[in-house]
């Protein structure tokens, strides 16, 4: 089948605790994903099923798809990853078909998460032909949304996009997305977590998270996890070359530093 080259379904083994910081998104997850699945009586009782959508918005590298992964690694769920220009490179028709088919897999594999990637490429074009493509495709989300609900089957959409301004505004508005949450950017304290899980179990001496925590303003968890492969390799070559493992230390990290910039800065100076 046609899906099957597009998408393969995963079993991540990522958990919150692997996710530095984001506490109020990963709350906002645990109260309408974890928990209804984990006390249904008690949702039921209230009206309120496993299952539902949400959508993830922010600048790129602060672990939107890493959150989105270690979800389906909370719930034990199967895990698809979308990219949404894979799907829109195909014909009008082909298209709407295949994301259909993709609801479908998501449901005979429940509880399962479907994760959409760049969701703002359905908005922004003003390219005519494309502009229609996109409009089908939107419809055809917003029906699998719709439907959601009424099937109550375990099935969770994560929707995600760098650049929510250029979002259709169908999608939007209330009633498609049931929640929406900003993956922020990590603060001091959250980048000290995410030095300290990206550090984690590999040779080191001393390391002051702290001061590179402070250092590092504006960093994604991505710019942080790069920051650290290159202190890690800095002291792999030093290893090898005196032929027993040689730690990372905190000179390893200050000369990576020097190579790198915070990339989330641009984001907020061109969000609108
Ligand atoms: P994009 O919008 O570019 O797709 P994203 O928000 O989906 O970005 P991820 O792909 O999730 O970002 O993050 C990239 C990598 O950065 C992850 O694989 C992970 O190693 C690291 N990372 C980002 N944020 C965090 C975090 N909060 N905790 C731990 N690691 C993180």
């Amino acid at each position: 089948k046609d899906q099957q080259s597009l998408v393969e379904t995963e079993q991540p083994q990522l958990t919150f605790d692997d996710v530095g910081g984001l506490e109020e998104v990963k709350q906002n997850i645990r109260m309408n994903f974890v928990l209804p699945l984990q006390q249904p009586e008690m949702f039921e009782a209230f009206g309120k099923q496993a299952g539902g959508s949400l959508l993830l918005y922010g600048p790129p590298g602060c672990g939107k798809t890493f959150l989105a992964r270690a979800v389906a690694g909370e719930i034990n769920a199967n895990f698809i990853h979308l990219e949404l220009q894979a799907i829109l490179s195909m014909y009008i028709g082909e298209s709407e078909h295949n994301l259909h088919d993709l609801f479908e897999k998501a449901r005979e594999e429940k509880p399962c998460v479907l994760f959409i990637d760049e969701l703002d490429a359905l908005g922004g074009s003003r390219h005519q032909m494309r502009q229609h493509h996109e409009r089908m495709l939107v419809n055809q989300l917003l029906l699998e949304l719709d439907g959601l609900e009424s099937f109550n089957d375990q099935v969770f959409v994560i929707g995600a996009t760098n650049t929510p301004w250029y979002l259709d505004t169908a999608l939007r508005r209330p009633g498609r997305f049931n929640q929406l949450s900003f993956v922020s950017p990590p603060g001091a304290e959250e980048r000290a977590t995410i030095l300290q899980l990206k550090t984690a179990g590999k040779p080191q001496q001393d390391l002051d998270i702290r001061k590179i925590a402070g250092a590092t303003s504006h960093f994604s968890g991505a710019d942080l996890n790069q920051l650290v492969d290159e202190a890690t390799q800095l002291a792999l070559h030093r290893s090898l070359k005196a032929g027993s493992i040689q730690p990372i230390t905190n000179e390893d990290l200050t000369q990576s530093l020097k190579n790198r910039k915070p990339t989330t800065l641009e984001w907020f100076q061109t969000a609108k």
